[in-house]
Parts: C-alpha cells; structure tokens; sequence
C-alpha cells in the first residue's frame, strides 16, 4: 500500500475510510495522551465546541509571507503515513499475543477505567477504550462514580485496582470534577499498572541514559512507532518538536532523543519558530493551532507527522466543521517527504499504543515473554 499526498494510490486492502475523530478543543477537555486518543469516535459536535472553533474555510488560509526558494516544489507528493492503516497492523499482532498468553499461561490482560461524573464526551471515550479491549481480546473493567463523590472514594478504587491482579492497566478519565486534587488522584495509581505513562517516575526515567520507563506515554509513542514502521531513520538528524505538553511534546522530544536525534523545541514564546522548523528532518507538531506550519516554513524532503486536531469551521461539511492537524497539509505534502494527514494519522495509533502499554504490562506482571 502506498498513498501519496494529493493524487492517493491505494492497494486493494488499504482502508482509506477516514473516521471523523471526536474534535475536542483544548480548553474544554484537557485530557493526558490516553484521553485525547479517544478523540477517535465519531460523534456530533456538541454545540458548546461549535462556538470555539477556528472560523477557517476548507483550505490553508493564504501564506503571510512568500515561500522561500527551497520549498516552492510544486510536483512533490509526500508519501501519505497511514495511521489508520499501522494501527489495525498493530491491534491485530496485539490480538495474536493476547491469545498466545491466555493459551500459555492463562492471563489475560485487563484495563481499569475510573470514570467520575456524567460527561458525554468522557462518557464516549470510555466507551471506546472498552470496545478497543474487546476488538484485541483484553478485559475491560469500568468504574462509574457520581459528579459528587468524593476523591476518597476515587482513591478507593484505584487502591483496589492496585491490588487487583487481573488488572495491568489502570486509568482515570480527565477531566476529574474540580473538587478532586487531580495530582493526589493519578500519584496513587501504581507505577507498575500506569498505562499512560505520565508517571514522574516513567518521565525520569525516559530523560534519563541508561534508564528505562516502565511505560512510554501513548501519543508520542505512536509517532516513533510510525517513524519505524515506515522506515525513516531517526539516527542523527535534525528534528523539530513544536509543543512541550507533558502529554505529547515534551515525551516526544525525550523519545527522539534517545533516538539519536538532535533536538530543537519550539513553544509559544520561541521568536521566529519557522526558522528552527525550516531545519528539520522530521518534525513533530503537537501545538493545537490548525494550520499553523506552512509549506514554507518546511524543508523539502522532511518527514512530518501532525499530532494537531483541530475542529474548524466548514459550511460544506454536514456536520458544519471539519478537522485539520497543526500543519498546513495541502501546502506541506508538495514540499516534504512522508505527512500523517489529520484525521488518520497519528489520532488511530493512540489507542492502539495503550493496548500496547496493557499488554507490555501483563506480560512484565506475569513475567511472559
Ligand atoms: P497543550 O497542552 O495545549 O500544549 C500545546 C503546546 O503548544 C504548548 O507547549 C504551547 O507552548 C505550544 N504552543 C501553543 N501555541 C503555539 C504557537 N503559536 N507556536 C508554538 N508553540 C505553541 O496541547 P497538547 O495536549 O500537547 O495537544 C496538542 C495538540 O495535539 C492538540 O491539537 C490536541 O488535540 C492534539 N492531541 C492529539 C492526540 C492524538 O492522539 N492524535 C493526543 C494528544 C493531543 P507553551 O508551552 O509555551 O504554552
């Protein structure tokens, strides 16, 4: 299979299908990697989000500045990096190591989910962790409390979960009530079962050499698992991230790191961020603003791979808005190399990463190799 950017070549099994992600704004749900990986459900746009979305048409928005000489290639058509496509490759060797363990040893993994209160859009994402459980054949354990129980009773379940050995993964959905210390809530789940790998502990040990976290955080580990799986070399070049959340940008830029990449990082106060972007080989763009990188700003031949979701305005669409990633597409797949396209890109391999970490985990508990 291969597609590229523009005119798309399909082989016959390719599934090009683009599921309508959930657009959440950033504001509203500020949610860690394995949260905004449930992004991936298809549901209508509440109409408080509708009132926050970048008014923007169906294409970039012209370029502010004109493009410098190196990227005015009009022909290039950038190889297309099929997160979908990687994703369900992903799920089913899960669903083959599933089924060898449970054969082997009987274990089959579990993943807790503590849900506190009544959001849809929370509601939704559970929902979609479960069936993503069951499409692989890991169990599901789900946790509904009321808006107004208390952060004791949360810790309580976490406490059990814990303990609990047919758990390996455990979760709390974010946003938490505002009643809830957030920190205390996530400090108690163990290191050992903590699947999102935001842990200090599993973040340390990803900073440091010679060291190794227990578990990678989803998103930017699905980033460097399309780099391999599409064989673009990391070793020496120059890479870009722009964003340095601690959900996305900053483990991003620790994995390229360790990668044997040499790092800038581009953040809301860096002065003239297209002059660092304009150097890279790969760039990673996890920023939240659509369309922000322009074909100009990128260096012929780079790799790009856009964590950015962003609802935008769009009349022609039915449901009124559309997605974009952070990277302005139409104009970067004529100047780079490979792009994840927004939606399809890196949103399906989230998900598909937590399974992942659930599955690394039941084999570390049971010690299966
Ligand atoms: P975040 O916590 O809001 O972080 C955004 C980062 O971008 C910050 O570091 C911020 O800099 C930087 N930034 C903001 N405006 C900028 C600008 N104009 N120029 C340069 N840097 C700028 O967001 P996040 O949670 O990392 O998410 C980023 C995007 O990725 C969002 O669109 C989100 O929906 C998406 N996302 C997708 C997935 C997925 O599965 N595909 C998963 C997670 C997130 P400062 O640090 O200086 O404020």
């Amino acid at each position: 299979m291969e597609k590229i950017c523009g005119a798309v070549r399909l082989s016959p099994e390719s599934s090009t299908t683009a599921r309508l992600l959930l657009p959440l704004t950033r504001n509203l749900s500020r949610q860690h990697g394995v949260v905004s990986f449930n992004r991936l459900v298809g549901v209508r746009l509440p109409h408080r989000h509708l009132t926050s979305l970048t008014s923007l048409t169906t294409h970039c928005s012209p370029s502010p500045s004109p493009p410098v000489s190196a990227s005015v290639a009009t022909e290039t058509s950038a190889k297309v990096i099929d997160g979908k496509a990687i994703a369900k490759q992903i799920r089913d060797e899960i669903t083959e190591e599933v089924s060898k363990m449970k054969n082997a040893i009987g274990v089959t993994p579990g993943l807790a989910v503590i849900l506190v209160g009544d959001r849809k859009d929370s509601a939704t994402y559970v929902r979609n962790k479960k069936k993503a459980c069951e499409s692989v054949g890991i169990n599901s354990f789900e946790v509904r409390l009321p808006e107004d129980c208390t952060e004791q009773e949360v810790l309580k379940f976490i406490s059990d979960f814990n303990d609990d050995p047919s758990v390996h993964g455990i979760l709390v959905q974010l946003p938490l009530p505002s009643h809830m210390n957030e920190q205390n809530i996530l400090n108690a789940v163990s290191i050992e079962k903590d699947v999102d790998g935001f842990h200090p502990l599993n973040i340390g040990r990803l900073a440091m050499r010679g060291r190794e976290p227990l578990f990678v955080p989803c998103t930017p580990k699905g980033c460097i698992e399309l780099l391999h799986r599409y064989g673009i070399n990391i070793k020496g070049k120059k890479a870009v991230v722009i964003g340095r959340s601690n959900i996305v940008g900053m483990p991003a830029a620790l994995l390229l790191q360790r990668e044997d990449a040499t790092i800038s990082i581009v953040h809301s106060r860096t002065k003239n961020p297209e002059e660092f972007i304009r150097e890279a080989d790969i760039i990673i763009s996890a920023v939240g603003q659509p369309n922000m990188v322009r074909g100009n700003w990128i260096k012929p031949g780079a790799v790009i791979i856009d964590v950015g979701i962003n609802p935008v305005e769009d009349t022609k669409s039915p449901r009124g808005y559309r997605l974009v990633g952070d990277v302005c597409y139409e104009e970067a797949c004529k100047v780079a190399s490979a792009i994840t396209p927004v939606p399809g890109g890196v949103g399906p391999m989230t998900i598909a990463m937590l399974l992942s970490n659930t599955l690394i985990s039941a084999k570390r508990i049971h010690n299966f190799q």
